[in-house]
């Protein structure tokens, strides 16, 4: 029967991609300090993500996969403070309504934890197990109720690729969180966890190319940017090593990347891109954020304003690095 999750799902869940997406951001909501992330085949055979965080306790552990069950938001007007990734309470029901999913975990306070598994939304199996602390969420057979969706899915290699590509982004959002990424039983990515962001731009990007980029840090009254920029010798002929974050959380912007180079000036040749790993710190009162699930498009209410201290002092941080 196709339920209201399902049509819930195609939103939320468009690929593998989108489940890995939303489970670690559940790790790192539930404060995790290590998280592993295996993958098989293209991910719809198999995705489970382990963590050590807060665990489930067994009585929330069914309502949590019911729709709008979200632990993390109680009123519509906390979504401007909002410190966490989710908020919607739509990523589990959702992924349960098109796969077989189950879910094993313990809270701290507890001696044992509990196993949930479904099947197609419906609950097959509940029980108490013993478990390390912590939550363990398995999803295999993806999509197997929605065959158009299965079909639409790209190679082994493209959703593969897109999957160690946001692992790797979110563990640059999170130097003090250790992620793990399995691919057929190989370990395929690893960051340190120690807190550095330097030690994980080496493990996403090479320790050569770590070992070059400089530290940038500069504030005024609304913005604080910090993180790492190349210098005019070490640039890329695509934007992919452009990694922009707006208060910890990756985002998408033209405008943003517009103003990286720019501040290169005729410093680096014209279809050449800098290195970069910034994180912009301002209050959201100065952005919107499109509330669509993925939640990264982003608006700017003094972009003007942003776009021209970013460039000058970006500027000012290539002119310093080279001396
Ligand atoms: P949301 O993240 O928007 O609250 P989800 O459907 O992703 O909604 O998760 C539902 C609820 O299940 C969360 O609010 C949280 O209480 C719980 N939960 C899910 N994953 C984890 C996890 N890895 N660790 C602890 N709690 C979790
Ligand atoms: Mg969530």
């Amino acid at each position: 029967q196709l339920c209201i999750n399902q049509i819930a799902a195609g939103e939320v869940v468009e690929r593998p991609l989108s489940v890995v997406k939303e489970l670690v951001e559940n790790s790192l909501d539930a404060g995790a300090e290590h998280i592993e992330i295996t993958v098989e085949g293209n991910g719809t055979a198999l995705i489970r993500v382990r963590d050590d965080g807060s665990g489930i306790a067994p009585e929330e552990l069914q309502t949590a996969v019911l729709p709008h069950a979200t632990s993390k938001i109680s009123h519509i007007e906390d979504l401007d403070t909002l410190a966490t990734l989710g908020f919607r309470g739509e990523a589990l029901p959702s992924i349960a309504s098109v796969s077989r999913m189950e879910i094993v975990s313990r809270t701290a306070d507890s001696a044992l934890g509990a196993r949930l598994s479904i099947e197609n939304s419906e609950v097959k199996n509940f029980e108490e197990t013993g478990c390390p602390k912590g939550t363990t969420v398995t999803i295999r057979d993806l999509f197997y109720t929605t065959p158009a969706r299965y079909k639409f899915l790209k190679s082994q290699g493209t959703e593969f690729g897109l999957i160690s590509d946001m692992v790797s982004k979110l563990a640059l959002t999170k130097p003090a969180v250790r992620f793990i990424l399995k691919h057929a039983k190989h370990t395929v990515f690893m960051s340190p966890g120690d807190g550095s962001l330097r030690h994980v731009i080496a493990s996403v990007m090479g320790s050569q190319i770590a070992q070059k980029l400089v530290p940038v840090s500069f504030c005024n009254e609304h913005y604080a940017v910090s993180g790492y920029l190349s210098m005019p010798d070490l640039t890329r002929n695509n934007g992919n090593y452009q990694v922009l974050m707006i208060n910890g959380r990756i985002i998408r912007s033209k405008q943003l990347r517009q103003a990286v180079k720019n501040s290169f000036h005729t410093l680096i040749p014209h279809n050449t891109y800098p290195i970069v790993v910034l994180n912009i710190e301002l209050s959201p009162s100065l952005y919107d954020v499109n509330v669509h699930p993925s939640k990264m498009e982003i608006k700017f209410k003094q972009e003007n304003e942003l776009m021209t201290f970013l460039t000058a002092q970006l500027n000012k941080a290539v002119l310093d690095g080279r001396k």
